[in-house]
């Protein structure tokens, strides 16, 4: 486990530094906004801590480097897309403000993945809400969302994913999504769930069937 100085918990603070999993290029997989080429950025740290969660590896924010933000940037103006997906672990953990102002000014949109455990910080083009049932939003964070993504791993989600809807404005898209390890066992339940409830839609890891990133 790596230690920080008083210098690089400054530049955390002030968000010009942040603890990144991976960067890459890829097409975004689920949701709304499923099937355009965006810039992935993953930032470490999460103790939300969903049992099932598909990226534990993220969850000890010391694990992970310390990136210049003005580099990842760099890194993603070298391609096409002028979209920028920020996701986790739980990057509301951090303040945003420097990074989306860094992406704004270079001509991209920017959107977060967010269990909206934590207040938001940045300027979001599309702002994910995924609650989870271990570390719930704050309410602040409903009115933000353009999106619900209720991860489905069993029946009961199905009513965390009404009481969650009760909180988010009218014009959010409302989707519940099969946690890919389960997906099988779900998928029949939530298809006839849609059926009778349109107001939902389904979501899937469609990176995951493309073998994608
Ligand atoms: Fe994993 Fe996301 Fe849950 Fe954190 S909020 S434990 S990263 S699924």
């Amino acid at each position: 486990m790596k230690v920080i100085d008083d210098k690089q918990q400054e530049a955390l603070d002030s968000g010009t530094l942040l603890p990144i999993m991976e960067e890459f290029y890829t097409i975004q997989g689920e949701g709304l906004q499923s099937g355009k080429a965006a810039y992935f950025v993953r930032i470490g740290g999460c103790d939300v801590g969903c049992h099932w969660c598909d990226v534990k590896e993220s969850w000890d924010p010391s694990m992970h480097p310390l990136s210049v933000v003005s580099l990842i940037v760099k890194n993603a103006l070298k391609y096409p897309a002028r979209v920028v997906v920020v996701t986790g672990g739980e990057p509301a953990m951090y303040n945003l403000n420097y990074f989306t102002d860094s992406f704004v000014e270079n001509g991209f949109k920017t959107f977060i993945e967010t269990s909206g455990a934590y207040a938001l910080t940045g300027t979001w083009s599309w702002v994910c809400l995924s609650p989870k049932k271990t570390g719930p939003p704050i309410q602040e964070n409903y009115g933000l969302a353009d999106e619900l993504k209720i991860i489905v791993h069993n029946k009961n989600d199905l009513a965390w994913a009404e009481e969650n809807a009760k909180h988010v404005g009218d014009n959010c898209k409302l989707y519940i999504q099969p946690e890919w390890s389960k997906r099988k066992q779900v998928m029949p339940f939530m298809v006839d769930y849609v059926l009778e409830n349109p107001k939902w839609n389904i979501s899937l890891q469609t990176h995951k069937y493309m073998g994608i990133p």
